[in-house]
């Protein structure tokens, strides 16, 4: 299994933590590097792809805890992401270099909300074959978190924005109840992987989540499903195709 930048910065933010954050269906054994149950353990499926493109996701502050978290899907599928927490006031440095290096288009993905945002909405979606490769900027969090990072970061507000909306995903089951707008970030960044002609990337990550998300919620049924995990065998069967 490759070690990616959202596992680096989960070790990174474990060992600085003094209490434990108690995410729901804390109290199962989950694998420290994919999340679900440790029976169900999915790294050794981990995608093995390549892409022509670069990620960046910045995480909110408990957001790299929660097992239900997508974005490390993306580090999965994307060998380029890089991964900060986000920082109103003390911004990563290496973060701010990426986001205004020139070998980089870098393009906010978020869903635009008012005339402001509208304006600065991208006309025209990066391409693979255009000279500087499309750094896809993803805001890791819930919707709230994501709304209060998208608002208050002076060096996000002169990036275009990519808009996606809503009605172009499917309903998220991990997190429906708790907030009905939420959008799984790796369901958006499998779109928009789509939308920059990054096929393969988006066709990996899209069969990926669906195989994580089947063995997540695995740990959480109370009834005892049925475990032949059809979505975990579509991933299999993908990866004999690349
Ligand atoms: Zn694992």
């Amino acid at each position: 299994m490759r070690i990616h930048a959202f596992h680096r910065l989960y070790q990174d933010r474990l060992q600085r933590s003094t209490k434990p954050f108690l995410a729901r269906g804390s109290k199962i054994a989950r694998c420290s590097f994919c999340h679900v149950p440790c029976e169900h353990c999915l790294c050794e499926y981990q995608p093995d792809i390549e892409t022509a493109v670069a990620v960046m996701l910045l995480v909110s502050e408990n957001e790299v805890f929660k097992p239900s978290n997508t974005g490390r899907l993306i580090a999965d599928t994307v060998k380029e992401t890089y991964v900060y927490q986000w920082h109103r006031t003390e911004p990563d440095p290496q973060m701010l270099a990426l986001i205004s290096d020139p070998a980089f288009f870098p393009v906010l993905v978020f869903p635009a909300q008012t005339e402001q945002d509208r304006a600065r909405q991208l006309l025209s979606i990066p391409k693979l074959n255009d000279a500087k490769k499309p750094l896809l900027i993803f805001i890791d969090g819930s919707w709230r978190e994501a709304k209060r990072i998208f608002r208050r970061s002076a060096y996000l507000a002169s990036l275009p924005i990519l808009s996606i909306e809503p009605e172009h995903l499917s309903n998220y089951l991990m997190r429906k109840a708790s907030n009905e707008q939420y959008l799984a970030t790796a369901e958006v960044a499998s779109l928009v992987l789509s939308l920059c002609g990054e096929e393969k990337g988006a066709e990996a990550l899209h069969i990926w989540f669906e195989a994580f998300k089947e063995s997540y919620l695995l740990g959480k049924s109370r009834l005892k499903p049925v475990r032949d995990k059809p979505a975990l065998k579509r991933w299999q069967a993908y990866q004999q195709t690349v």
